[in-house]
């Protein structure tokens, strides 16, 4: 099997985990994977727990289709601008309610929680523009630089990682840090880690504490 071919099943089985973990909902969201100068996508108008790799379209670099009978998803053109400008291997594009909360009434998710930092900090919210367009993509790229996910204004949430696994969990990651901060809000105002915290757990995580064995 060819390596875009395993990136059509893998896009297949996250689009599934996508939809039970109530990620994405109906045939909203969408997962790509790169392998060289080709893309495997999610189709448009295919709900996500309903792909089969050969229903996957593959596009290059420049978007012109390669295979697959069906039409890409129409928010290609943003997961090509992210490939274009970082060393993503995968972009996962979800509507999660927590995400999509904080990407209607924020401009930036604070990081309260230093696991913030996986995702390289605080989570900037990119300009609203219509769903697909190139002025969209180009809000995501620019609010992506340095870090491994973004929000999209009145919209979702969009990660990356340098595999479909990591992009995935990020995905994941990024709903946590948005559930915990507005359930946060309904108990009192979320204290925000100051950039010394959030060094002090750079050098912490660089240096782990060891644990020497015990003398026989
Ligand atoms: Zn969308």
């Amino acid at each position: 099997m060819s390596a875009v071919d395993l990136l059509r099943q893998e896009i297949c089985e996250y689009g599934r985990r996508a939809v039970e973990l109530g990620l994405v909902l109906g045939t909203s969201g969408n997962l790509s994977a790169r392998d060289g100068d080709l893309v495997a996508v999610t189709p448009a108008g295919v709900a996500l727990d309903r792909l089969t790799p050969e229903m996957c379209p593959v596009v290059d670099v420049e978007g012109h289709l390669v295979e697959g009978d069906l039409q890409p998803s129409s928010e290609t053109p943003m997961h090509l601008a992210i490939y274009d400008s970082t060393a993503a291997r995968a972009v996962v594009h979800t509507h999660s309610v927590f995400g999509t909360v904080v990407a209607t009434t924020m401009t930036e998710l604070p990081p309260v929680h230093y696991n913030a930092l996986l995702l390289g900090g605080a989570v900037k919210v990119a300009e609203y523009a219509t769903y697909g367009t190139p002025e969209l993509a180009a809000n995501i790229r620019a609010a992506m630089e340095g870090r491994q996910a973004a929000l999209m204004a009145n919209h979702g949430g969009v990660t990356i990682g340098a595999t479909m696994e990591q992009a995935f969990e990020a995905a994941r990651l990024l709903e946590w840090l948005c559930e915990v901060y507005v359930r946060g809000l309904s108990v009192g105002k979320p204290v925000v880690l100051t950039d010394e915290q959030l060094a002090a757990v750079v050098e912490r995580s660089l240096n782990p504490p060891t644990f020497p064995r015990r003398p026989r």
